[in-house]
C-alpha cells in the first residue's frame, strides 16, 4: 500500500491542483492535512499577523476544503499544532512514504519547508514541492529566476512573448484516503462584509459573477480606480492569496469570455494585473529575505525613525486628513480596501508622516484579508521607494486623490461614520 501525505497551505482548492494530482496518482491512498498553526497569532515588529477577519476566511475555506473532499469520497485531516511538530508524527501513523506540498517564496515559509524535509529525508520520507500559485509556471520563463528583469514592464514584455499560460488541470473526481476524523471548524466573531467568505465554491461564484453575470470585467479598466462598490474591480484577491482559486483558471475563463462575448483593454487588464502578482511572486524567489528590510532591495530608505503615537493615529484613522482616517476605517473595519485606497494609504505613512515604511506593511498584513506575502511587501517596497522602482518611490498627493476619487464625499461619509 503506497501513501502520500498532501500538506496544504496556501493551495486550499481542489481545482488546478497539480500537488494533489501527483499525489493521487503516485499512490493508492493520500492522507491530505492542515496544520491550524498558521493561524497562531506570530507578530512581525511586534504587531499580530493576522485579523480575525483573516483567520475566518481560512477557516471557511478550510470548511469547503472539506466539502470537496467529501464529495469526491475523501477528508481533510486538520490538525491543531504546527508542521515542525507534528508532520513527522502523521506520517508515522499514516506509514506515509512521500510529502507533496506546494512551494513556498516568503523566507521564514522557505526556511521552515527546508528543515521539516532534512528532518524526514532522515527518516526515509521523501519531499517533493510543485509550483501552483503563479499565471506562469516558472519553468515556462524565458529567464531563470535568478535573472528575473527589476522592472515590471521587462518582465511582463519578456514573459508575455515567449512564455505560454498552461491549461489547468480539472479537480480529481475520487479521492481515496485512509479512515480520517473529521471536526467542523467554527470562525470566530468577525467584521468582514458578506461577499468576502472564504472557500473554492466561492472563488467560482466570484468569478462567474464579475465575467459572466455582471459582465463588469468589460469596463474593469476604467472603473479599477474606483473607492467604493463590488464590481468596479475583480475582488479576486483573497481567494487568491488562499489558493481558493487559480490564476490559470481566471485566466481560462477570461479566454474563454474573450472568444464568445467581448475581449478590449479592459479583459486584458485583469490578466495585466494577474501580471504583477507574479512580478512579485518571482521576485521574491529572488530575494526572499530582502523585502523585509528597511533598504529592501539595496537601496536608501527615505525614513527610518517610527513614532508610536503616529502610528496609533494612522491604524485607527485619527489623523489630520479625513480621506486617509476613511481608508484606515475600512482597512480595519472591513479587512479589504481597494488597490488605489491602498497606494495612498501606504504613501501617507511613508511621506506624509515620514516613518519606517515596514511597520505599515506590518499593519497591512495584520488587517488584509487577501494579505499575500509578496504582494503585500513587493508593494510596500515599491511605494517607499525601496524596491522593483528606480524612481525613489510613490508619493500621491492627498487633496488631488480626494478630488479624483471622492470628490462628493461618498466614500468618507461612509467610513467615517463610527
Ligand atoms: C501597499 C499595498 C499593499 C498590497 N497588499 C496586497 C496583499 O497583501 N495581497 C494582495 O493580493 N494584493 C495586495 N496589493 C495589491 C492590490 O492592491 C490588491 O491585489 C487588489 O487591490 C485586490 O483587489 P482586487 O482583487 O479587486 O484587484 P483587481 O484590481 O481586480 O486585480 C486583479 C488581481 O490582480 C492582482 N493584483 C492587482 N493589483 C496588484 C498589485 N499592485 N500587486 C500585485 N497583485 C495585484 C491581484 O491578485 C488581484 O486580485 C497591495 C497593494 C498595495 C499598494
Amino acid at each position: 500500500m503506497k501513501r502520500g501525505l498532501v500538506w496544504f497551505t496556501e493551495d486550499l482548492r481542489v481545482d488546478d491542483n497539480e500537488t494533489l494530482l501527483r499525489a493521487i496518482a503516485e499512490n493508492d491512498e493520500i492522507v491530505p492535512v492542515y496544520f491550524l498553526d498558521e493561524l497562531a497569532d506570530k507578530r512581525q515588529l511586534n504587531i499580530p499577523r493576522m485579523s480575525k477577519d483573516r483567520k475566518s476566511f481560512v477557516l471557511e475555506s478550510l470548511n469547503n476544503l472539506q466539502h470537496q473532499f467529501q464529495l469526491r469520497g475523501g477528508k481533510l485531516l486538520v490538525i491543531h499544532g504546527s508542521a515542525e511538530k507534528e508532520i513527522l508524527q502523521c506520517c508515522r501513523r499514516f506509514e506515509i512514504r512521500k510529502v507533496y506540498t506546494k512551494k513556498q517564496v516568503g523566507s521564514e515559509e522557505k526556511d521552515r519547508q527546508s528543515t521539516i524535509k532534512e528532518q524526514l529525508l532522515k527518516f526515509g520520507i521523501d519531499f517533493e514541492t510543485y509550483s501552483t500559485s503563479t499565471l506562469y509556471h516558472p519553468d515556462d520563463l524565458p529567464f531563470s529566476v535568478r535573472d528575473i528583469p527589476m522592472l515590471f514592464t521587462k518582465f511582463r514584455k519578456l514573459a508575455e512573448k515567449e512564455s505560454k499560460v498552461r491549461v489547468p488541470f480539472d479537480a480529481p473526481l475520487n479521492i481515496v484516503v485512509p479512515p480520517i476524523e473529521i471536526h467542523e471548524l467554527i470562525s470566530p466573531e468577525n467584521g468582514k462584509p458578506s461577499w468576502l467568505k472564504g472557500g473554492e465554491d466561492e472563488a467560482i461564484k466570484r468569478l462567474n459573477h464579475f465575467i459572466w453575470d455582471s459582465q463588469a470585467i468589460s469596463t474593469y479598466k476604467e472603473t479599477r480606480d474606483l473607492l467604493t462598490g463590488l464590481d468596479y474591480s475583480t475582488k479576486f484577491s483573497s481567494w487568491l492569496s488562499l489558493g481558493c482559486i487559480s490564476p490559470r483558471r481566471i485566466f481560462t475563463e477570461i479566454k474563454r469570455f474573450e472568444q464568445q462575448v467581448l475581449a478590449n483593454d479592459s479583459t486584458y487588464w485583469v490578466i495585466f494585473e494577474l501580471l504583477w502578482r507574479d512580478f512579485f511572486r518571482f521576485s521574491f524567489k529572488k530575494y526572499p529575505k530582502a523585502y523585509f528590510q528597511l533598504h529592501g532591495l539595496d537601496q536608501q530608505a527615505l525614513y527610518t525613525q517610527f513614532d508610536p503615537s503616529k502610528f496609533e493615529a494612522w491604524t485607527q484613522g485619527k489623523t489630520s486628513e479625513s480621506l486617509i482616517n476613511a481608508g484606515m476605517n475600512e482597512l480595519r473595519e472591513s479587512g479589504f480596501v481597494s488597490n488605489r485606497m491602498r497606494q495612498i494609504l501606504a504613501s501617507y505613512w511613508v511621506f506624509g508622516m515620514q516613518q519606517d515604511w515596514r511597520y505599515g506593511a506590518a499593519w497591512f498584513e495584520h488587517c488584509l484579508v487577501d494579505y499575500d506575502v509578496a504582494s503585500n511587501w513587493g508593494n510596500w517596497a515599491y511605494i517607499a521607494g525601496v524596491g522593483n522602482d528606480n524612481r525613489g518611490g510613490r508619493e500621491f498627493n492627498i487633496e488631488k486623490q480626494t478630488q479624483l476619487f471622492d470628490k462628493d464625499g461618498v466614500y468618507r461619509a461612509q467610513w467615517l461614520t463610527s
